[in-house]
């Protein structure tokens, strides 16, 4: 039996960042959730699809052929036959993500995937709902926070590193708009499981999130 860690939480909580050097340290694998909706975003924006237009993205989702490979433990998402990795980590992207997220097929054809990586492998998988829905059995599940504050300078750092022109309330807004669009649609909303670790990043560093999580996995049976 394979073993898994779900680590859920809002946008900018760290998940990603944490959730693959934990993968690494365990020798798991990575499978970051977020990136297959950030991929199917771009596959409804590069068809003009418009954010409110739930009507085309269920018509059109079964056409998108989404892939992940692994290059030297790296995810790499591969919608029809391309290579987005580069594309989906823009601001639109993950705000056209949480969109095309609250459609039931388009996260039907997502989870089935999501899963299928989780049976045949150990892994570490992020996003938003891995404790709730994708892995309900996982073997540890962590729900990451931070406050919206905190969330918003991180992502407003990593913004300006990777030189995408914006301001700090910008992102600030767009982060209280994913939480909103996240927590309050009637599919999968984003929740904390029940049997998940509550664990709050404002306050600490990754180094500080690691060691708690690294922890967290020696007690639910994974080897360090
Ligand atoms: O984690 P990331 O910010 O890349 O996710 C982009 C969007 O994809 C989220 O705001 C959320 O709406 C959606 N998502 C989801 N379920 C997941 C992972 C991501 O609904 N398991």
């Amino acid at each position: 039996m394979s073993i898994s860690i779900a680590i859920d939480g809002p946008a900018g909580a760290g998940k990603s960042t944490i959730a693959r050097k934990l993968a690494e340290k365990l020798g798991y694998i990575y499978v970051d959730t977020g990136a297959m909706y950030r991929a199917m975003g771009c596959y409804f924006s590069g068809l003009g699809v418009k954010k409110e237009d739930a009507e085309a993205m269920r018509r059109l989702c079964g056409q998108a052929d989404i892939e992940i490979r692994y290059e030297q433990g790296v995810q790499q998402v591969i919608l029809n036959g391309e290579n987005v990795n580069d594309q989906i980590r823009t601001e639109e992207a993950g705000l056209m993500a949480s969109a095309c997220a609250k459609i039931k097929e388009v996260r039907e054809k997502l989870v089935n995937l999501q899963r299928a990586l989780a049976a045949k492998a150990d892994v570490v998988m992020d996003g938003r709902d891995i404790g709730t829905y994708v892995l309900p059995d996982a073997d540890l599940k962590i729900y990451l926070t931070a406050s919206v504050q905190v969330r918003a300078q991180r992502r407003y750092r990593e913004l300006m590193e990777k030189k995408e022109p914006c301001s700090l309330s910008e992102v600030e807004q767009d982060i209280i708009a994913r939480d909103e669009q996240d927590m309050n649609r009637q599919i999968s909303p984003l929740r904390q499981a029940k049997d998940a670790v509550l664990l709050d990043s404002s306050d600490l560093t990754v180094e500080q999130v690691l060691e708690k999580m690294c922890r967290l996995a020696e007690s639910a049976g994974a080897r360090i």
